[in-house]
């Protein structure tokens, strides 16, 4: 069954907002793997989870492949959009990079996808030409593994609050079970 939660932004601010309804959530040991293309906002949802967990002045690992953060517990956060960037996470060690004491944030996660734990929660971002406004992004958060689905109904309740407080787009799609653009 799938129990993917769509959630749209409208801007840069609203998606770090979502991150940091996500990040609390988050304990060591969860793996969140990010997709979506160029500028889709990867890194900036992943600005509003390490803020929520302590930690600002997250950059775009993509030219440094890892970059390690002390917050509330050891963040790891990753890029492997570069071709070459698997071999050298195997290089790296990816069993060292899943490390049960931080949280693992990757970028480009489908690209190393056998690599991945079966347990994780994956986060999909759709641009599509059919949105009215550059700025709108919609989030797909696919759980895999049950312990992801009271965690994503948690995320909601507080994304509803804190969203609906900051929102000047009150009246647009926001919250929904099923994807808000018609795939293409
Ligand atoms: P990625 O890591 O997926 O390559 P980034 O987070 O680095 O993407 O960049 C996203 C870009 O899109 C930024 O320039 C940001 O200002 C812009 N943007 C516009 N609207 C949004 C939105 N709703 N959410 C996130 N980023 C947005
Ligand atoms: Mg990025």
């Amino acid at each position: 069954m799938d129990r993917a939660l769509w959630v749209t932004t409208y801007s840069p601010e609203e998606t770090r907002i979502l991150g940091a309804a996500l990040g609390p959530l988050l304990l060591p040991g969860d793996v969140v793997s990010l997709g979506g293309e160029l500028g889709a906002g990867k890194t900036t949802l992943v600005q509003g989870i390490a803020a929520s967990l302590g930690v600002q002045h997250v950059t775009s690992p993509t030219f440094t492949i890892v970059h390690e953060y002390e917050g509330r517990y050891p963040i790891v956060h990753l890029d492997v959009y570069r071709l070459n960037s698997i071999q050298e996470v195997l290089d790296l060690g990816f069993d060292e990079l899943l490390d049960p004491g931080a949280i693992l944030l990757l970028e480009w996660g489908e690209a190393i996808g056998p690599l991945l734990p079966s347990k994780f929660l994956e986060i999909n971002i759709r641009r599509s030409a059919s949105h009215d406004s550059d700025d709108e992004r919609p989030f797909q958060f696919r759980p895999h593994g049950t312990e992801w689905i009271p965690k994503l109904q948690a995320m909601r309740d507080t994304a509803e609050t804190l969203l609906a407080a900051a929102s000047e787009n009150a009246d647009g799609p926001r919250f929904s079970d099923s994807p808000p653009v018609p795939e293409d």
